[in-house]
């Protein structure tokens, strides 16, 4: 159904209303007409009435059409005008357009079918100018709230950035905390540990069975609180990429020979058969053999500590691409596979309970790990819960000190570890 449209035709000429009037009905135009005669009345009849378009007679009794339409713009009333000139009119016509009027009609030329076409199509062009405005207004809305949210954001990112950087303040006052207490620790154990041993020599007095069984327990204590302060020592140091290996070429089964003897009181303790097997062809290694020789300690007292009968092996052998494989294999309790991808994080152990029943800090095998990095090398760990673990070690026979500075963070992902640095490629495989 055509809409109906609401007309004000401003004229005070009756006879140019009457023909206005009849070309929009001859023209079959369903309208609401409206007639004024003046601006005045025109200005009284738009502002309490919304028209669709306002026919505005060039010449009004009152003013001109120039001065009606300036007025109008300049007021809140927006309404579409197409003025009608008169004979000799036509030259102000630009006037009139820049002035805001939609458009205009001679009045010699008026018929049903010019008039009701100028009509419709100033009505469609100010209702599309219209439509375009709201959207430039909308669009500059959502422009101005891109500009606030961006503004909040930067807000947040610079306040992210903020913690950001007092987190890495709190985390090194902490590294460096661990690393002074630690070291601060290790002279008086020393002291302790260095002491007791003078005490337990017979050359120092005779001592009672009970006397020399309290100072091999404060021996024994001092040496266990010692590697306990010397694995946060290294922790520390490996965080704040303080630790360097020191490499020397030196015999490696040497090396695993040594860490096995000193191991084998433990084993024996528990009734447990520590064997070891070399397999080189070449037993000279370049690396560190202080640090090697900590990662095999640290890999046997966990074998021995987390196996309550069968054995213990340590094999040393030759791998391609001159490399050497270190392995260390028990019949302990065992790793579940969804522990695998913990296992060398710092602090993690699978009994994470106060009352657990094996002691530890959880930093041997993330030293372990991260030392095994810095060498170039990689760690595996094979296991099967109530069967044993083995973990196989692949160091290169020589190792380059500068892949130390190169050591990325861990990134852990699935049963596997990966990180970003060249060669530094950890995978954990479960055996199940
Ligand atoms: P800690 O031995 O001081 O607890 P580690 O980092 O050496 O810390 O080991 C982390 C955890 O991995 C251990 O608490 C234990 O749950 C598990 N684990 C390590 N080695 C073995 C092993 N040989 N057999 C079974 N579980 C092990």
């Amino acid at each position: 159904m055509e809409e109906t449209l609401k007309i004000l035709v401003v004229n005070d000429d009756q006879v140019d209303r009457m023909a206005v009037r009849s070309a929009l009905t001859k023209a079959g135009v369903q309208m609401k007409l409206s007639e004024v005669g003046d601006g005045n009345d025109a200005f009284s009849a738009l502002n309490t009435t919304a028209y669709d378009c306002v026919l505005l007679n060039y010449r009004l009794l009152d003013q001109n059409g120039l001065s009606f339409i300036q007025q109008l713009r300049s007021s809140e009333i927006k309404v579409p005008l197409v003025v009608l000139t008169g004979e000799g009119d036509e030259q102000i016509a630009v006037q009139l357009i820049e002035a805001g009027a939609t458009d205009y009609l001679s009045k010699s030329k008026i018929s049903p079918e010019t008039l009701s076409q100028v009509l419709r199509s100033a009505i469609r062009v100010y209702r599309a100018e219209m439509q375009a405005a709201l959207a430039i207004q909308q669009l500059r809305e959502s422009h101005e709230q891109l500009i606030r949210k961006n503004q909040e954001l930067e807000k947040q990112q610079q306040e992210i950035q903020m913690q950001n950087f007092k987190l890495l303040e709190a985390s090194q006052l902490k590294s460096h905390f661990l690393a002074t207490m630690s070291h601060e620790l290790r002279t008086p154990m020393n002291a302790i540990i260095g002491f007791s041993q003078i005490l337990l020599r017979p050359k120092f007095g005779q001592l009672t069975h009970q006397q020399a069984d309290m100072i091999k327990r404060i021996f024994n204590n001092g040496k266990h609180l010692l590697m306990l302060v010397n694995e946060v020592l290294d922790f520390s140091k490996l965080e704040a990429g303080r630790l360097d290996l020191k490499a020397e070429r030196f015999d490696v089964s040497k090396v695993v020979n040594l860490a096995v003897g000193e191991m084998r009181s433990l084993a024996d303790a528990k009734n447990l058969s520590l064997l070891m097997q070399t397999d080189l062809q070449n037993t000279l290694i370049f690396n560190d053999p202080v640090r090697i020789k900590q990662i095999l300690i640290n890999l046997l007292s966990n074998a021995i500590k987390f196996t309550e009968s069968g054995e213990i092996w340590v094999e040393v052998k030759e791998l391609p691409a001159n490399r050497v494989g270190i392995i260390v294999r028990d019949t302990g309790i065992g790793i579940a596979p969804k522990n695998f991808k913990h296992i060398f994080e710092a602090f993690w152990q699978v009994d994470q309970t106060i009352t657990r029943k094996y002691p530890g800090t959880g930093l041997g095998l993330a030293i372990i790990d991260s030392l095994v990095r810095m060498m170039g090398g990689k760690i595996f760990l094979e296991s099967k819960l109530g069967i044993g673990s083995t973990f196989i070690i692949e160091l290169p026979r020589q190792i380059t000190l500068s892949i130390a500075a190169d050591v990325p963070a861990l990134q852990l992902d699935g049963d596997e570890i990966f990180c970003s640095g060249k060669n530094s490629h950890t995978s954990v495989i479960s055996s199940q």
